[in-house]
């Protein structure tokens, strides 16, 4: 054919989240921005912190332009990655050094790096998933070499089901990966759960005489609420790569800025880490954003006003379980997974749809019945959209 099929597939269809987004745009520019409820994105609703903006201004008035905007090395500036390995280390204790830290374009490219650097291509290699998952991860195995394998969730509460997980382990199994607080559920994998899974990981690991790599996709570590604690997965299981982003924590999705940290205990950790590097290059994922691996060095100690988006989800919530819909309270992130109201979460979708509500069917994050609510909008349209979410709700009761 001349070009790559599995490619232009790819292209091809958008995601369901992105045609659904598309379609708020038509529909807005029809009936008004206002009437229309669109909760189908994971775009930051609060604006990054003050000191990033006064950063960015402060780097652009004072720092030679040429070294602002040239190229650092490839896994990113010394002293940026210094900073970072230095909070990892005063937080979590892990003794990290900067040599295991590579900058990157955020959770996805770190995602897609970790996945290279670990899965051989053509040997069958495995990488397990937790369902509900950000369906991308389907895209980034797949695209590594690798075949994805979904794990089943625990009924009602979505944490992880153990034992389905260590059913789900194979001799081909490279790698694990982990995502708390959960997109689409917003649910965070309690100290217990990752205890389990660290252990499971080990005593597999010794039985089949090969690593598996927990990969930790970490973009909403810091986005909980109430004092929720987010197990940091290095300290449960060595053989860990994290992948962090600033696309939540500093509200910056759009500016493509993120790290890989590998753990200072993982066997043969300098080797992975040069897999990370060869994984960075082959797929052009060098020198991250210059201008914002500064921004990062400054900020590192800023925060999003996170209050708002637990607000959000405490109206929503309330409301909801009020009105008779079902589902798990979230300890972070800014998703609401709800059980749609038919078995069919498609069909319940296009009767919400009908209220002018966009929600996202979530059979593609592999559970089929609910749909995802993003939560990550302005209190005006989260307060306006409930006489709809009640309306709905009556439509079926009746
Ligand atoms: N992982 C999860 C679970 C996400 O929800 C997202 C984005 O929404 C990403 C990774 C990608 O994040 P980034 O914008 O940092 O590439």
């Amino acid at each position: 054919m001349g070009y790559n099929q599995k490619m232009f597939a790819l292209g091809n269809k958008r995601s369901i989240i992105r045609e659904i987004f598309e379609y708020s745009k038509i529909r807005s520019a029809e009936i008004g921005a206002e009437n229309v409820f669109d909760f189908s994105l994971g775009n930051p609703s609060v604006p990054a912190p003050a000191e990033v903006n006064d950063t960015i201004r402060e780097l652009l008035d004072t720092k030679d332009s040429v070294l602002l905007h040239g190229y650092t090395s490839a896994q990113g500036d010394a002293n940026t990655r210094k900073i970072i390995a230095d909070r990892i280390n005063e937080k979590f204790g892990v003794g990290i050094s900067p040599n295991l830290i590579y900058m990157t374009c955020g959770a996805a490219a770190s995602l897609s790096i970790c996945l290279k650097a670990v899965i051989e291509e053509g040997m069958g290699d495995e990488c397990i998933v937790f369902a509900p998952f950000f369906t991308e991860y389907r895209v980034f195995v797949e695209n590594a070499g690798g075949k994805l394998v979904v794990s089943k969730p625990m009924e009602k509460t979505f944490q992880i089901d153990v034992a389905d997980f260590e059913s789900k382990i194979t001799p081909a199994t490279k790698a694990v990966i982990i995502n708390s607080p959960n997109n689409p559920s917003g649910v965070v994998y309690s100290e217990e759960t990752v205890k389990a899974l660290s252990e499971v990981l080990k005593r597999k690991s010794d039985e089949y005489g090969r690593v598996i790599y927990l990969i930790a996709d970490g973009p909403y570590r810091e986005l909980v609420y109430s004092g929720v604690e987010v197990p940091y997965l290095m300290n449960y299981y060595d053989n860990t790569l994290v992948c962090y982003s600033f696309s939540k924590s500093l509200s910056l999705p759009g500016e493509r800025i993120g790290y890989i940290a590998v753990a200072p205990k993982m066997q043969d950790a300098q080797t992975i880490y040069l897999c990370v590097c060869g994984a960075g290059r082959s797929l052009g994922y060098v020198c991250a954003p210059s201008l914002f691996q500064q921004v990062i060095a400054s900020c590192i100690d800023a925060k999003v006003n996170v209050e708002a988006y637990k607000e959000n989800r405490d109206i929503l919530y309330d409301n909801l379980t009020a009105y008779g819909y079902e589902c798990v309270r979230p300890d972070g992130a800014f998703y609401l997974f709800v059980k749609a109201l038919e078995e069919d979460a498609y069909k319940f979708y296009e009767r919400a749809k009908a209220h002018e509500l966009l929600v996202v069917p979530c059979d593609d994050f592999g559970v089929s019945g609910y749909v995802r609510v993003a939560y990550c909008t302005d209190r005006k349209k989260v307060v306006g959209a409930l006489p709809a979410f009640e309306a709905l709700a009556r439509e079926y009761q009746q």
